[in-house]
């Protein structure tokens, strides 16, 4: 087992590898920006060590300085956590080489899952359904324009190396392809430094529905239900929740059996999510994800299993201690990502906290690294607080949460928590009727 382990990154995803850690009485490292001198998690690691000024690219994507990190403070294992380099293979290789054991995936798995055009071709090989589309990558206008032709309008056009929703370009008609075929090509050359890019059906109406996997690299996965995060805003995930309310028993063990094989076959070490879109009762693969997620404290709610502890133990080199019969789907959780933005305009609102009351009581969990006095940097990703909340079922899950966002004060800086409460009091919301449009027609409405 890790004696030390670095946590490469901030905010409440460090607290919550720290949290682990200390339960498994491993020994916690904090890198921090200058800017994050004061930040919770620095604050309650075993050392801390500054690796720069605070823009993230001289801070939290700063490869050398992390490494130097490790090496000075003797870390044996380095965790990415979310976002900055926890899907960036060369990393990946870099602290390998250096003896040090990388929390997650190989990066030939990374870099594999990492280009979308290969990913769909894995999957499809292990017999995942994927979304209509192109063979591959599409080089010229032309090609784009048969294909959409045989597929049919409207499509979408995707660039291979995608992250953020960043490089997609949605066709209406022919009339719209050639200037969504360029812009997405340079957008994805500007943002990735690459313009491959394939096309794929645009579908109208599907929900987002991703299955959580836990594998061990050794032949022994299992798979921990699906999180329905279709609430999105700018592709972004705002609201999450397990069970989704349009899937029942059948669906679900068909499409997580599925999921598991193609895991097992290809013999993935980790924490992993495979990302669908779902309409009609169909599955659809899209992409991914070789890391933790934001949202993966809801499948620990359900499941009662700490992903985090079970990523370090496998990373270690221990077998799965579970196998799919362990596991059972308990009640129903729900999590809102409150960012520190305004709730009408999304303008960012970074800034000292002045007051901070974080609600508590059964079956309420807040993963935050927020503390009174502490000022958000205008530096990084706005989300401040994840509120998790867990019920028997939606119903109780609903009210609790509608209280659980009632008490929460963040004070001196704009938060997302009204529009929160305005959203589950939504009667569509209520009856589980929605889909990957619906939240940004709410917001629209809402103004
Ligand atoms: P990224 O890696 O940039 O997040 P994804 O492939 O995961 O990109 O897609 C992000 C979101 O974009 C999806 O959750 C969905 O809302 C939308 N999307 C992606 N592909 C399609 C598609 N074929 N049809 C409709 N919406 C799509």
């Amino acid at each position: 087992m890790f004696k030390k382990i670095l946590i490469a990154n901030r905010g409440e995803i460090a607290l919550r590898i720290h949290r682990a850690c200390r339960e498994m009485g491993i020994k916690t490292v904090a890198v921090h920006s200058e800017a994050d001198a004061a930040a919770m998690h620095v604050r309650l690691a075993d050392e801390s060590v500054c690796i720069g000024p605070p823009s993230s690219t001289a801070s939290y994507l700063n490869i050398p300085s992390i490494i130097a990190a490790a090496e000075v403070t003797n870390a044996d294992g380095i965790h990415p956590g979310y976002g900055f380099l926890s899907e960036n293979a060369k990393f990946v290789d870099i602290v390998t080489e250096h003896g040090i054991k990388f929390i997650g995936p190989s990066a030939d798995h990374i870099r594999l899952m990492g280009d979308k055009i290969a990913a769909k071709d894995t999957m499809k090989k292990f017999g995942v359904p994927c979304v209509p589309g192109s063979d591959g990558e599409v080089k010229t206008l032309e090609e784009a324009r048969k294909i959409a032709a045989d597929i049919g309008y409207p499509v979408i056009i995707k660039a291979s190396a995608g992250g953020g929703g960043r490089g997609m370009k949605v066709a209406l008609n022919d009339a719209s392809i050639s200037e969504a075929f360029s812009s997405a090509r340079a957008e994805s050359q500007l943002a990735f430094g690459d313009n491959a890019v394939y096309i794929e059906k645009y579908l109208g109406t599907p929900r987002h529905i991703e299955i959580q996997v836990l594998a061990d690299g050794q032949g022994n996965v299992v798979h921990l239900g699906e999180r329905d995060c279709s609430l999105q805003r700018r592709h972004q995930k705002a609201l999450e929740e397990t069970p989704s309310p349009a899937l029942n028993d059948t669906l679900r063990e068909r499409i997580g059996k599925t999921v598991s094989d193609a895991i097992r076959e290809m013999r993935y070490e980790g924490v992993g999510t495979i990302e669908f879109l779902f309409e009609n009762d169909e599955f659809y693969f899209i992409e991914m994800n070789t890391r933790l997620q934001v949202e993966h404290p809801v499948t620990e709610m359900v499941t009662g299993i700490d992903l985090v502890r079970e990523q370090i133990n496998v990373a270690a080199g221990q077998k799965l201690s579970l196998s799919q019969e362990d596991i059972s789907f308990n009640g129903h959780s729900i999590e809102c990502r409150i960012t520190a933005e305004d709730p009408n305009t999304f303008a960012a609102s970074p800034g000292p906290v002045l007051e901070f009351h974080a609600p508590g009581g059964l079956g309420v969990r807040v993963d935050s690294a927020l503390y009174s006095g502490y000022n958000v940097p205008p530096y990084y990703d706005s989300l401040i607080a994840k509120l998790i909340v867990h019920g028997a079922n939606r119903k109780e899950c609903l009210m609790r949460l509608d209280r659980a966002l009632e008490e929460f004060v963040v004070g001196g800086i704009k938060t997302t928590l009204p529009l929160h409460q305005d959203l589950i009091k939504n009667d569509e919301f209520i009856k589980g009727e929605y889909n990957i449009h619906w939240l940004e027609k709410f917001i629209e409405d809402r103004q």
